[in-house]
């Protein structure tokens, strides 16, 4: 990544109405703090503006760390023996479920490993139909639960479930062709398909990238932010690419020992984080955006710098403790705490100090998705 050959003012760049790929890689890569902040400051005041002082919860519950994928990247992935694999069961989701309607947090997010068979597919099925049954609707259920159907999604979503967060990974096909196995369960456009599948069903649909992957340029991020605003997306979820060591993709950062030419340090894989929800806030505006726990990993204020970027969802993890440590995709996730409520009165706290509030009992949809769908 270069560094701009002339100064760059980033408020002429951010008074236009509508940036191209230059602007962004400009504003992905200027140096000087200065500009780097206004930008920041920009994207919290389109936050304010569009989306309110509020940050919405999503209760996390990680429902199988099963997958039929193997992706180069995740810790989850099919192939690495040393995941102790599990699967929750309806009760067990039901249950984290209750906790979290009982204690306001208003939404859940049930996230899972890929599976497409029948048993995978009724168990959330039956456990979104339990948990609407048992909370009269007042819960709001996001799934990431991977590439499915549209039969499979409009089922879920007849069950009641409303969201659906899908990353991309990364726009560049030539890129994801690097970071995938090159067999019919990894291709580019069936994830776009299962995207375009997630519209056409009717759900509030989010993507997202990893930002720092090994051969990844900021040109490839400026059209990571372009293809967002292109599919019209209701939703974003990215955060900073972190190695794994049993992984394809971890072995070779770790075998290249300390020089390594294609992994950015980890300050600034977060840096390019921090700027990716910052623009992705000032040019999708309205869209719910969130302050992934990847952030939190690589700097222990992660999550508020992400808020005060223009983030505005939070995901506390509530994944059964004795599943700890199972659902590993990247090094260094935080364990899952004895109680989830402690992270969200920390932030809670955190974010008074600024005016902002946690939205209680609120599903915080975002705004956007309704102007789409009028
Ligand atoms: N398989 C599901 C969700 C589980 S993985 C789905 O595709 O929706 C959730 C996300 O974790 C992935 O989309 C990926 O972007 C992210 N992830 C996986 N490995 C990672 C790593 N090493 N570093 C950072 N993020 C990673």
């Amino acid at each position: 990544m270069m560094a701009p050959p002339i100064k760059i003012r980033t408020d002429s760049i951010l008074a236009k109405p509508r940036f191209d790929r230059e602007d962004l890689v400009q504003m992905l890569t200027v140096k000087e703090d200065r500009e780097k902040h206004r930008i920041f400051r920009k994207a919290y005041e389109t936050k304010k503006t569009f989306a309110g002082n509020v940050v919405y919860l999503r209760g996390l519950i990680e429902l199988s760390n099963i997958c039929r994928k193997d992706c180069y990247y995740c810790g989850i992935r099919r192939s690495n023996p040393h995941v102790n694999r599990y699967t929750l069961t309806r009760e067990e989701i039901v249950e984290k479920a209750l906790w979290a309607w009982r204690r306001n947090f208003g939404s859940i997010a049930i996230q899972s490993g890929e599976r497409t068979d029948k048993p995978f597919i009724d168990l959330i099925t039956d456990s979104i139909t339990a948990i609407r049954k048992e909370t009269s609707n007042a819960l709001g259920i996001t799934l990431s639960c991977g590439e499915q159907t549209l039969d499979t999604y409009r089922r879920w979503l007849d069950a009641g479930a409303h969201r659906y967060l899908l990353r991309i990974e990364t726009s560049s096909e030539e890129l994801f062709r690097k970071i995938h196995p090159d067999n019919e369960i990894h291709r580019y456009n069936d994830r776009l398909l299962a995207l375009e599948n997630l519209k056409k069903a009717g759900y509030q649909t989010g993507t997202g990238v990893m930002i720092g992957l090994p051969g990844q340029t900021t040109d490839d991020l400026a059209n990571d932010l372009l293809f967002m605003r292109y599919f019209d997306v209701d939703m974003v979820g990215m955060g900073p690419y972190i190695p794994h060591p049993d992984t394809p993709l971890g072995i070779e950062m770790e075998s290249q020992k300390t020089e390594i030419p294609s992994l950015l340090p980890p300050a600034e894989r977060f840096d390019l984080s921090l700027r990716m929800i910052a623009l992705a806030r000032i040019m999708l505006k309205d869209v719910n955006i969130v302050a992934s726990t990847a952030m939190q990993v690589l700097d222990p204020d992660g999550r508020m710098k992400a808020i005060l970027a223009g983030a505005n969802v939070f995901m506390p993890n509530m994944t059964p403790k004795i599943y700890t440590g199972d659902y590993n995709l990247y090094q260094g996730k935080p364990m899952v705490m004895d109680d989830p409520m402690v992270a969200v009165k920390e932030l809670e706290i955190r974010l008074k100090s600024v005016g902002e509030i946690i939205g209680y009992g609120k599903w915080g949809d975002p705004k956007h998705y309704f102007k789409r769908t009028q």
